[in-house]
């Protein structure tokens, strides 16, 4: 079956949203969110508004027509698997463009023409809880997860046989749980899709326990659980406190450890903080095997940073990447959020991505961890770096070595201390603002040529930084 073209009207938009469009949008919306990063669902999904549902059309307000091109150009399928999961395939997704948004020149409707048709049912969501974009080939690899990644792959390859039963990961928010546990399911059931694998996060195993006891079908959920062969609990520590819960589950993982299923959890806290699950699990089985996860490095996250750029098919400068990866150090989420967001910014603006344009557009996630790093920091460091002393930076001396190093400080004081060229150049024993310039092109076009001096350029940003806490 071809579904018709995705359209999108650019006027006659009704003021006020019906009854059934709400109702019809709602589960569309909830799925979406289980879907997608929390960001990207904030960012596209959350600010759509349904308008009317006529005929299986359903019609959502977009803020502008770049809205609806960014969703259509990175969303259509995942829109058309839950769009036809939640409202039956007969069912059709148009966008009405919202009143006072600028229909740009032209306003003839733009058509969709080659939306794919569905090939196979779309695994349902519910089913097995797994989301297909989380695999390992899209989780970078880095110091602080290699340990949870390598346990994560192993259990992959030998679910139930390995001594990492159960498994836990344990990390702080946003460092990539949650895509291990997903990787793990999506893992399995590449390689062997007979096996019964079950993502569920905590709160969800919570809320469908309560409902079914109140409706007295204990037995199914229980039984439910009790027959996959792969378990991915994901954020137990909401379990702490909710006795019968925990009881359930201790019901639940005994069962599955008996018969030689897998069980891999996530927590937020160590297992020690874990009260009345740490004890009752590890004194009756022992931990598998726990490891932790913890903010990735510096190189990790400018890997990760590269990695997203690709995925949404965008190209940044290379300073730009590193104001993102310097900027965003405890959460991976929150890193991806402000690369969303500055994609968005650019393409409203219709402007370039320059530093320029990602310090403004990040000032308010950035300021809160904004660092004051001083030019004395970076001389020195810069200086030790380079085996020479701090004076030289500032004296008038030109000889090869020291000028190198002045440059590169001078390229370095403009970038992390938020001054203008001319106050670096005053800092600089009262150097010219034409020189201060000159200085951070050399240094951008070394770094572009050479790799080895982007990566000494990186040292000594990093050095500098973690100096100033
Ligand atoms: P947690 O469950 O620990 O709170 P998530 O697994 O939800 O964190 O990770 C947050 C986001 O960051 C996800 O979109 C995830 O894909 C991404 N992410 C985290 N770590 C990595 C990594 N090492 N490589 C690629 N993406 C990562
Ligand atoms: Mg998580």
């Amino acid at each position: 079956m071809t579904l018709p073209a995705r359209r999108i009207l650019t006027k006659s938009v009704p003021a006020e949203a019906d009854d059934d469009a709400v109702a019809a949008w709602e589960p569309v919306l909830s799925a979406l969110r289980q879907s997608l990063p929390e960001q990207a669902f904030h960012t596209w999904f959350e600010t759509l508004r349904p308008l009317s549902l006529d005929d299986n059309v359903l019609t959502v307000e977009v803020p502008s027509r770049f809205y609806y091109e960014w969703i259509e150009g990175h969303y259509a399928n995942l829109l058309d698997s839950v769009v036809s999961d939640q409202l039956g395939e007969a069912c059709n997704l148009q966008y009405a463009l919202a009143n006072g948004s600028r229909p740009e020149a032209e306003p003839p409707p733009v058509t969709v023409t080659d939306r794919k048709p569905i090939a196979r049912a779309p695994r349902s969501l519910a089913e097995d809880g797994l989301n297909e974009r989380y695999t390992f080939t899209s989780f970078i690899e880095g110091p602080p997860n290699r340990f949870a990644r390598a346990a994560s792959l192993a259990v992959s390859d030998a679910p139930g046989k390995t001594s990492y039963n159960p498994l836990l990961i344990y990390g702080g928010v946003g460092l990539g749980k949650t895509h291990l546990l997903q990787a793990i399911g999506n893992e399995v059931s590449r390689r062997d899709p007979d096996l019964r694998v079950r993502y569920i996060s905590s709160e969800q195993f919570l809320n469908e326990f309560v409902e079914a006891v109140k409706a007295n079908r204990g037995d199914r959920f229980s039984a439910r659980y009790r027959s996959v062969d792969l378990l991915l609990m994901d954020d137990v520590q909401l379990l702490v406190g909710r006795d019968r819960t925990l009881m359930e589950f201790f019901h639940i993982f005994n069962a599955l450890y008996q018969a030689g299923r897998q069980i891999v959890l996530s927590s937020d806290k160590p297992p020690r903080e874990l009260n009345g699950l740490d004890e009752r699990l590890v004194s009756r089985f022992g931990w598998g095997l726990v490891c932790d996860i913890g903010p990735p490095d510096f190189d990790t996250r400018v890997a990760i940073v590269e990695m997203l750029c690709e995925q949404e098919a965008v190209s940044l400068y290379g300073d730009v990447i590193e104001y993102i990866a310097e900027r965003f150090t405890n959460n991976v989420r929150e890193m991806q959020g402000a690369l969303i967001r500055l994609v968005a910014h650019a393409s409203l603006n219709g402007s370039d991505i320059t530093l320029e344009l990602a310090k403004n557009a990040l000032r308010d996630l950035v300021s809160v961890r904004e660092q004051r790093v001083d030019v004395e920091t970076v001389q020195r460091i810069v200086a030790d770096h380079y085996n020479i002393a701090p004076d030289m930076l500032i004296a008038k001396l030109r000889t090869q070595p020291i000028a190198h190093a002045r440059m590169i400080a001078m390229a370095l004081s403009l970038r992390l201390c938020h001054l203008s060229l001319k106050q670096v150049g005053a800092r600089f024993g009262g150097r010219d603002h034409t020189t201060v310039l000159h200085a951070r092109e050399r240094v951008e076009r070394w770094r572009e040529e050479s790799e080895r001096f982007a990566a000494e350029i990186a040292a000594l940003v990093r050095r500098i930084t973690t100096e100033t806490g």
